[in-house]
């Protein structure tokens, strides 16, 4: 048996990694699991599967989880430092999908103590690339890419030497917005904006798929995944989400991973690496689906892909910034301050009034991110009208 902590535990990814351990019971016992405040759901899913640890991000939820609790040996904690205490428990596997940079610290925790990590929570390494990336080679930890497209990449890249690689083909679905003229784009709706047509996910990672900025947060994930260079990553967007990217080696052969959009497949791939593991879905029926159609993205309508290009070029503290106006736009266009079309811009102009030094720590990074969330809720109202 191997033990498994879920950071992030309530969410879509923690749902779908969570179904995968109930179908093999036999094979994992579950040390911790954590949510930010959805008490009785992690209540419950403490229960179920036995965990030895639950915590709860927001100390003020911490009272509900002991009552949801109590009667019970399961342990129970709250707060920032407590998610990273759960996360610096030894185990096995360590399921990162806590939404946010708020899942930097935990995995930075999980990093430290060289454990093998299930990286779906991208905004962690968005913000703090050459931070984490050097810790993770400090400890001797081990990034298993779960993220469908990087984790597509990374069973393309198996047994291959990244010196071989030509290019790097991230597809990408487009969203549910694909097709909107701009007028409709401006009226598009919170409702609107996380119905994906393919995929399953969190509301954050939904509309960051309808503005594409999901694409260019994964392009900057993707560098620091896989260090080809950026000239080497391109995004090419395929509706269909069949093949989840591709490698393209310098003899012109390119390697595809196709799969369902379902994360069961991906964080299969990441819990029983380097082996296989059944999973319930069903196989993929190409027949059936007939089409595969590719088309190049329009940075005109959807300009994020070139401000995470353009973030990641510049460097340093570029990408912690961009990630943390995205993160604060998000939010207030799902609160409907703001429309969909200032999402894209809150981030540019955060980009262009606030810089700072590349972040060397931890600390560097999350200070980054609490300046630029500040310029970001400014900017919101300059461009509430966009
Ligand atoms: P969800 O919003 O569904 O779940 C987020 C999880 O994080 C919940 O358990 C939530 O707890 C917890 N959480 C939220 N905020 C905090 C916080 N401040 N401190 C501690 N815990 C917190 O997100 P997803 O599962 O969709 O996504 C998780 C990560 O995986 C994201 O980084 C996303 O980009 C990435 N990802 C997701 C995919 C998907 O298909 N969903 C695909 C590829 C990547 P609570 O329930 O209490 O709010």
């Amino acid at each position: 048996m191997r033990s498994i902590t879920i950071l992030g535990a309530t969410g879509s990814i923690g749902a779908s990694t969570l179904d995968l351990v109930r179908r093999n019971p036999d094979a994992w016992k579950v040390e911790a699991l954590t949510a930010n405040c959805s008490a009785q759901e992690l209540a419950r899913l403490a229960r179920e599967f036995g965990a030895k640890l639950a915590v709860v991000g927001d100390e003020s939820c911490l009272g509900e989880l002991r009552e949801a609790l109590s009667g019970t040996d399961i342990e129970t904690a709250g707060g920032t430092k407590a998610l990273c205490e759960a996360a610096a428990r030894p185990v096995d596997m360590t399921v990162a999908a806590i939404v946010g940079c708020a899942g930097l610290g935990p995995v930075m925790a999980a990093v430290e103590r060289g454990g093998t990590i299930a990286l779906a929570n991208k905004e962690a390494l968005v913000s703090a690339g050459e931070v984490l990336t050097a810790a993770v080679a400090k400890h001797g930890a081990t990034l298993l890419p779960t993220d469908s497209e990087h984790n597509a990449i990374f069973q393309c890249l198996a047994g291959n030497d990244l010196k071989e690689v030509a290019r790097i083909t991230l597809t990408a679905s487009g969203g549910p917005l694909r097709t909107w003229s701009d007028e409709q784009l401006r009226a598009a709706t919170p409702e609107q904006a996380v119905a994906h047509p393919n995929w399953s996910m969190g509301a954050k990672i939904s509309v960051d798929s309808a503005t594409m900025m999901n694409k260019g947060l994964e392009f900057i994930e993707a560098h620091h995944l896989f260090p080809v260079g950026l000239g080497k990553l391109r995004i090419v967007v395929h509706p269909q989400s069949v093949i989840h990217s591709m490698v393209e080696y310098r003899d012109r052969s390119t390697l595809a991973q196709l799969g369902p959009s379902d994360m069961r497949v991906p964080i299969a791939s990441c819990l029983a690496w380097p082996q296989r593991m059944e999973t319930p879905l069903e196989p993929l029926d190409l027949a059936s689906i007939g089409e595969l159609t590719f088309f190049p993205p329009d940075e005109t309508r959807f300009p994020a892909t070139r401000i995470a290009r353009e973030s990641i070029e510049a460097g340093g503290a570029a990408p912690a910034i961009l990630n943390a106006a995205n993160e604060v736009a998000v939010a207030a266009f799902l609160d409907s301050q703001i429309g969909f079309m200032a999402i894209t811009a809150v981030a540019e102009d955060t980009l262009a009034r606030y810089s700072a030094p590349a972040p060397r720590t931890l600390e560097d990074v999350l200070g980054i991110d609490a300046e630029a969330r500040a310029f970001a809720r400014r900017s919101l109202e300059s461009n509430a009208c966009v």
